[in-house]
Order: structure tokens, then C-alpha cells, then sequence
């Protein structure tokens, strides 16, 4: 796209609608309608011809409403708004974050076909990738964090199937440890298997790091992705989707999410436009909380050891890769409590403040047990291997006042 006069926190407000077409109304209306009057037959023609894929758009010309399975003003300005923090051609926003990867993985592979991902991916992913995929002959094969690019390499030869790996999917940083993947080096592992005839395509899961502080597809990832639950939507009150990326691979999502019938309501969207026009302040503050609770952790006696970006020592390799991909250290914090299971359970089941829930990225501080909760999943063996033990705790920091969430932690502590 190209850049706009101002910056996106300010286009939030306003970005892609006319009030001219709604009788003036400075706030969108939620559009509640299941279909569009054309004005013409031909006009209804050219749209579909579009919405289809049967040919590419003019110069010029845009897709007109047709059904609201296939677009809607409320998904429409919720699409144009979200494409300003990625800088992206084209958006693409589903009624989960789970319909968006499902969806991506549905387009861009094929029997036979082989993906490479990162371990661990949200539960939910790594399930569809594990259990769903192998069903209609896609396979998978997963690599971690602390592995190089000539041992991934290497992984995808022993494969046998080099030749059909058709996209690399990866989520960083990490959920729960914050453990950090180098996006232009899985660039290079996705050109170094591309050829004339087949290019294989990066996609990134950035939810952990919102559309604010990482910018994936300026980093060489071909779509982005976000469950938009999370920071996005930010106030624990909805659940969507959204994919980002060239006008050309979005508008094969678009056309499959068309027939997959998953996109997002008029009401969903709307609710979302509004969250987004305090994105930037509910983010803004949730990091400045996070640091002040990152650094309490860091000194209680209680602590192991806090999984942090804000914690990374400066000077070394994850330092350098956390300080090119990220303009912030998020508000994600994960901690290693001494002791086990059991001063987990204590400690979480002591937090007033904090809520015990899963999710992520809202404006109510969050607080969880991976191991026993979003990754029970795992084998227990891989789980040891990527730090997801008893021990480790996770928050998502809102936007309370940080003395009170001291104040909440410390008295969990207490308990103890
Ligand atoms: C929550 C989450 C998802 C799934 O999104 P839903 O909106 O719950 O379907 C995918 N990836 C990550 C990293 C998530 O945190």
C-alpha cells in the first residue's frame, strides 16, 4: 500500500469511511443486512466476476457489495484499518483467529505437500496441523527455537519430501516462553526450497506481538496472521480472525473464505473498529505495566527466573534479533516459580486482581499454568524440552495501575 499522510493511530478514527454515505453519521452503523441492491444487472455481473476470482480487478475499479458472505461495510473498513499497521495490500478478517490459519493452511497446501513449523505454536494450530492436516495427506514436520537454519535445513531433507514443502509457518515470539524465531532467516529456509515453478510462502502468527510492535511482512513473511481475540479486540468480549498480506496471495484467502463461509459478523467488525481506535494507548500502557511487573518478578525470591523481552542482556545474538524485530517488549510476561504444580496452583489461585483465564492481550491482567492448561497437549518430553515445566507461570499484563498489580502479586506470593 501506499504510505499514508498520517500515522495509523491517528487514521483509526477514521480510515476508510465516508460519513457522506451514511447520512452523515461520524461513527459507522453497524450494517445488519444479508445482501445489496445492485443498480444494475451488468453492475452485479462485474462484481461477482471479482468476488469469484474469474479476473483480477482494473485499475481503479473496486468490489462492489454483493452478500455479506463475501463483504460488508463494517468487514470492509475493518479490513482497510488493520491493513495500515502492517502496510499490507489487503486484509482479510474471519469470525476466529482459528478460522484464519485454518483457512491459510486450507489454500496454500495441497496432498502430498509438506509444511515446516515452529514448535510450540498455539494449541489450536498445532492441533489442526498435527491431527487435521494428516487427513487429507499434508505433512508436517516441527522445528524449535534454538535450532540453526543448516539444522532445519537439514530436518526438511530428511524428510524425503524437500521437494513439496510449500509454505513455512512460525509464531514468535513463542507462547508461553517468549523464545524468539529469526523471520528473515526462515525467509532464507522458505527461498532455499522455492523454485521457478513453485515459490514456498512464509506465514507468521504475530498475535503475541499485536500489529503494533513487529511488523512480520516488512521482515520477509508472505501473509501475517493474528488471532484478533487479543490485542486487537482487546476487551475479552469477542472472538475473530485476520490475515494479511499482497494483493494477489489475499485475494486466494478471500475467494476461499468466500466458499469456507467464515468471516466475521457486521457486529463482530464493528465492535472491532471501535477497539481499534484505542489500540495504540491499550497497548502503550500494558507494556509500561509489564516492565514495572517483569522487574518485580525479576527480584522476588520466589523466582527462578522471568521469560521476558525486556530481560534480554544486551550485547548478545537474542538481544540483537529481539532489538530488529520488535519495537517493544510486549506485555507478555512468563515466570518460573520455585517449587512445582503445587506453589503454582497457590499462587494463581491467590491473585484477586489478576483474573485466572486464558487468552491474552486484553485490558484485564490475565493469569495461567501453560503446562496444566493451553499446552496439557504436548507430549511431556517435548514440553521439558521447550521450558514448559510445572513451574512456569504466565501473564498477560492489561492496563490496571502497576502499583496494584504488585500489590496482587505479592500477596499471591504470600501465600505460598
Ligand atoms: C488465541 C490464539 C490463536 C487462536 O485464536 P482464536 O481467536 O482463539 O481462534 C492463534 N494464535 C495465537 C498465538 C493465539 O494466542
Amino acid at each position: 500500500m501506499k504510505d499514508p499522510k498520517f500515522s495509523p493511530e491517528s487514521l483509526m478514527m477514521s480510515y476508510g469511511y465516508k460519513p457522506e454515505l451514511s447520512e452523515g453519521a461520524i461513527k459507522p452503523p453497524v450494517f445488519q443486512t444479508s445482501t445489496f441492491v445492485f443498480k444494475t444487472a451488468e453492475e452485479g455481473k462485474a462484481f461477482f466476476e471479482i468476488a469469484y476470482g474469474i479476473r483480477g480487478k482494473e485499475e481503479e475499479e473496486e468490489l462492489g457489495l454483493i452478500y455479506s458472505r463475501i463483504n460488508n461495510p463494517n468487514l470492509e473498513i475493518l479490513e482497510n484499518r488493520l491493513c495500515l499497521w502492517d502496510k499490507a495490500d489487503d486484509c482479510a478478517v474471519f469470525e476466529s483467529g482459528m478460522s484464519a490459519i485454518s483457512t491459510v493452511l486450507l489454500e496454500f497446501l495441497k496432498p502430498g505437500d509438506l509444511l515446516l513449523f515452529s514448535s510450540p505454536v498455539y494449541g489450536g494450530t498445532d492441533h489442526f496441523i498435527n491431527h487435521f492436516l494428516p487427513k487429507i495427506g499434508v505433512h508436517a514436520v516441527g522445528f524449535t527455537p534454538n535450532q540453526t537454519k543448516e539444522e532445519i535445513i537439514q530436518l526438511i531433507e530428511d524428510t524425503g519430501k524437500a521437494d513439496k514443502l510449500a509454505m513455512v509457518y512460525i509464531e514468535t515470539p513463542a507462547n508461553p516462553t517468549n523464545a524468539l524465531i529469526d523471520i528473515s532467516e526462515c525467509k532464507e529456509i522458505a527461498d532455499h526450497f522455492s523454485t521457478d515453478e513453485k515459490q514456498v510462502y512464509l506465514t507468521t502468527d504475530n498475535t503475541y506481538m499485536g500489529p503494533l510492535w513487529s511488523h512480520p511482512l516488512g521482515l520477509g513473511a508472505d501473509l501475517v496472521l493474528y488471532s484478533a481475540t487479543k490485542y486487537i479486540g482487546g476487551h475479552s468480549d469477542l472472538i475473530a480472525g485476520a490475515v494479511l498480506g499482497n494483493a494477489e496471495l489475499m485475494q486466494r484467502v478471500k475467494v476461499l473464505r468466500t466458499f469456507l463461509g467464515n468471516m466475521a459478523s457486521p457486529n463482530t467488525c464493528w465492535l472491532l473498529t471501535r477497539s481499534l481506535e484505542t489500540l495504540k494507548v491499550r497497548m502503550d500502557q500494558q507494556a509500561k505495566n509489564a516492565m514495572v511487573v517483569a522487574d518485580f518478578l525479576n527480584n522476588h525470591e520466589l523466582v527462578n527466573k522471568v521469560s521476558y523481552l525486556g530481560l534480554i542482556e544486551e550485547g548478545t545474538e537474542e538481544y540483537e534479533l529481539y532489538k530488529k524485530q520488535y519495537s517493544s517488549p510486549g506485555a507478555m510476561i512468563s515466570f518460573y516459580i520455585k517449587g512445582g504444580e503445587k506453589e503454582a496452583f497457590v499462587f494463581l489461585n491467590n491473585l484477586e486482581l489478576f483474573k485466572l483465564a486464558v487468552s491474552l492481550g486484553s485490558t484485564e491482567s490475565l493469569a495461567q499454568h501453560p503446562a496444566s492448561m493451553t499446552h496439557i497437549g504436548l507430549e511431556p518430553a517435548h514440553k521439558e524440552n521447550i521450558g514448559i515445566t510445572d513451574q512456569l507461570v504466565r501473564l498477560s499484563i492489561g492496563v490496571e495501575n502497576a502499583d496494584d498489580l504488585i500489590t496482587d502479586i505479592s500477596n499471591a506470593f504470600n501465600s505460598i
